[in-house]
């Protein structure tokens, strides 16, 4: 459950839910599930569609918990979109377009490149103070 609140807090899940955790080979697999509540919305416009068909699930590399590598697991829906007019992916709002990791996990990791860079130039420069102020 703790897992499960973790993922919930890292990701934006409106219109999903995390259905189960689980202990894979290479980590932990969260499987996320579509929250009834919500209908699917057009990758498109962004706006409410009709469900067509499900795709085969998806995996999303997701950021590490103490280490532990994670992956969400979701099956994505095709829409019918009366707006833009044909069938499109919904929206899935963890992730950029066709990446295969989330943008948490892109947020993190420029994060810490970002840190790991102002350290080098603070241990490089002659002048600390100016690598402090970039
Ligand atoms: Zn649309």
């Amino acid at each position: 459950m703790l897992i499960e609140n973790l993922i919930k807090e890292t990701v934006e899940l409106q219109g999903f839910r995390v259905l189960t955790v689980t202990k894979a080979n290479d980590g932990l697999e969260a499987e996320l599930a579509p929250d009834g509540r919500y209908a699917p919305r057009c990758s498109g416009c962004g706006r409410r569609a009709r469900y067509r068909d499900t795709r085969p699930a998806r995996r999303f590399r997701h950021v590490p918990l103490w280490g532990i590598s994670v992956h969400l697991v979701y099956a994505p829906r095709r829409v019918i979109c009366e707006c833009c007019g044909g069938v499109h992916i919904e929206v899935l709002p963890w992730v950029s377009g066709k990446r295969q990791f989330t943008r948490a996990l892109a947020t993190a990791s420029v994060t810490r490149i970002s840190t790991a860079l102002a350290m080098s130039a603070m241990r490089t420069s002659p002048y600390p103070t100016t690598a402090l102020s970039i």
